[in-house]
Formats: C-alpha cells, sequence, structure tokens
C-alpha cells in the first residue's frame, strides 16, 4: 500500500482502527486479561477531551483499545499517520531518514524519531529462517560501517568502525548482523543459528577465519584477484551489492546514523530485503508485526544504549 492508497483508504481514525482490530483480531476481539470473546465496544472521554473507543470485557470488566500493548500503545498521533510512515518505510528501499518521514506526515522530529523506532522493532524478525535450503548458495562477507567523526577526517574515525557480518542466498534472502569483531567466537553463533546445515555451497573470500568454521566439503574459498583475471568478480556479487545498497542508503538517507542503533537499522533493511517481492503485501503484514509487539517507551529507547 502506498502513500496515496493510505489516505484514500483511511479517510477517518474510525476507518484506520477498524483496520488494525481486524488486524489484531482476525477470529474477533477478545479480552487481554481472560482471553473472554464477549467484548462490548464503548466510547469514552479521555483526560484530553478526545473520544477514545474501548472495549469492556464482559467477564472481568477489563478496559482495553485495540492499541493497548501493542507498539501503538500510548500514541497520541492519529493512525492514519502511523500508517502513512509504515508506508514510507515499506517503500524506501534505501530507508527513510527520520527527518523525511516528519517532513512527509507533519509532525517533530523528534515524534517521527520515535515513531520509526517502533516501526523498525515491529521489522524484527520474530522467528529465525536459516538462510540456505538444499541446492542454494550461500555467500559470506563482512563489512566495515560507519565510524566517521566530524572534521576530524576519515582516519579517525577508522577505530569507530562496526564489523557486520553479512549472509547472502544467491537470489534469496539475507541476514545483516553487528560483531563485536570479525572473529571466529563472533561469527560462529551467528553461522549458528542464520546458516542451515542443508545449504549446498558456501562461498566466501580467503579469510582464514572461516576456515575452520565452515564444512570443508561444501566451503568454497575464492580469491577475488585471480578470479578477476579469469571472469571477473563474481563470486560473492550478492552479498557485495547488499553492502553496498545498504551502505547508499546509509549515506543518502540516514547521514548520522547512531552506532548504537546500527543493527536495529540493519534488521529494517533486511525486513524489506527479504520481502521485496511482496511489496503488496508487505503493509498488512508490518501492521501484524506492529500489533503483536509489546510497547517501546521513548525513554526505553534512549535508554537502552
Ligand atoms: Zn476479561
Amino acid at each position: 500500500m502506498n502513500l496515496l492508497k493510505i489516505t484514500q483508504t483511511f479517510k477517518t481514525q474510525d476507518d484506520a482502527l477498524a483496520y488494525l482490530t481486524q488486524a489484531r483480531w482476525p477470529d474477533g476481539v477478545r479480552c487481554l486479561a481472560c482471553n473472554n470473546d464477549k467484548v462490548y465496544r464503548i466510547t469514552t472521554k479521555g483526560k484530553t477531551k478526545k473520544i477514545a473507543r474501548l472495549f469492556e470485557c464482559a467477564e472481568c470488566g477489563l478496559h482495553f483499545s485495540a492499541t493497548t500493548g501493542t507498539l501503538f500503545h500510548d500514541s497520541h498521533l492519529p493512525l492514519q499517520k502511523w500508517f502513512m510512515a509504515m508506508a514510507l518505510m515499506c517503500e524506501a528501499k534505501k530507508g527513510i531518514s527520520a527527518n523525511q518521514v516528519a517532513r512527509h506526515i507533519g509532525v517533530q522530529y523528534k515524534t517521527a524519531w520515535h515513531l520509526c523506532h517502533r516501526i523498525r522493532r515491529a521489522m524484527e524478525e520474530k522467528t529465525i529462517c536459516p538462510l540456505g535450503n538444499e541446492g542454494q548458495v550461500v555467500e559470506i562477507d563482512e563489512v566495515y560501517l560507519g565510524g566517521r567523526i566530524r572534521r576530524k577526517g576519515v582516519k579517525a574515525g577508522r577505530d569507530n568502525k562496526v564489523p557486520v557480518l553479512g549472509l547472502a542466498e544467491r537470489y534469496g534472502r539475507i541476514h545483516l548482523e553487528v560483531i563485536d569483531k570479525a572473529r571466529a567466537a563472533f561469527i560462529k553463533p551467528v553461522l549458528d543459528n542464520h546458516l542451515s546445515p542443508n545449504v549446498t555451497q558456501i562461498v566466501t573470500d580467503a579469510a582464514s577465519v572461516y576456515t575452520h568454521l565452515l564444512p570443508k566439503e561444501k566451503h568454497l574459498e575464492v580469491i577475488h584477484r585471480d578470479e578477476l583475471e579469469t571472469k571477473g568478480w563474481t563470486s560473492s556479487q550478492t552479498v557485495e551489492g547488499v553492502f553496498s545498497l545498504f551502505k547508499r542508503g546509509l549515506i543518502g538517507s540516514y547521514h548520522r546514523l547512531s552506532k548504537d542503533h546500527l543493527n536495529n537499522y540493519l534488521q529494517e533493511f533486511c525486513y524489506r530485503y527479504n520481502r521485496r517481492g511482496q511489496q503488496k503485501e508487505m503493509f498488512a503484514g508490518l501492521l501484524g508485526d506492529m500489533t503483536h509487539r509489546p510497547p517501546l517507551a521513548y525513554k526505553k529507547l534512549t535508554r537502552e544504549f
């Protein structure tokens, strides 16, 4: 769903609320405390004198709304604006900055920053699906990201760079993750979780770290210099392409990307990349993910690091 469709479909807050309710409880609303399916719809006026549409449980009397206990929890922003921000983040192949979102939907930067982080939280994969089924080739490589310090040049920032491990199925899904150091001890847990034992071939460069981590019969080590002389650099072009797409987004959209949040941005990038063939369904899927994640308060977000 693109921005235009969002504004056409959800003309009022109630339209958006109905859509959200349906996404959260496709089989009918259930009480959040006792799971009872007999609930009444009630309307109240809160402290702000705004009309609030709530549910009341016929069994335990609990009052709750469609957004209670979700990533939308406690937000004063109209749902249409939330939906617009979600659509923007689904569409932006290389990512979109909070500043841009703020301009598009007409809110303050700080509001947009918190909003984007909550949407990003929903984009973290809940279940791990290891990469590389039978017959597939997975490319693995590392890249160093960020680290530029203002007015101090590239050299000063080198120590600040963060290593990121990338796994990419050829013509398939990807996984990117921040690691402490590009050493076996930090790479191994990522491979254990995200690389399927059924994979047919694994391609890496000649970094010795992979020699002991990967099964010999499946591991193809490529020396780029030799490869360039014969047929061009093709062996790891998927993972390299993914890295360069993320880097372009880093420079083009985010400008200053906090090192602490880098992994969240990587997960957002993977979420979108892994659904690139399902653009139409992405918004509905994301909405479902938003309702199945607990709230994320601004204070928690800034205190997490
Ligand atoms: Zn109840």
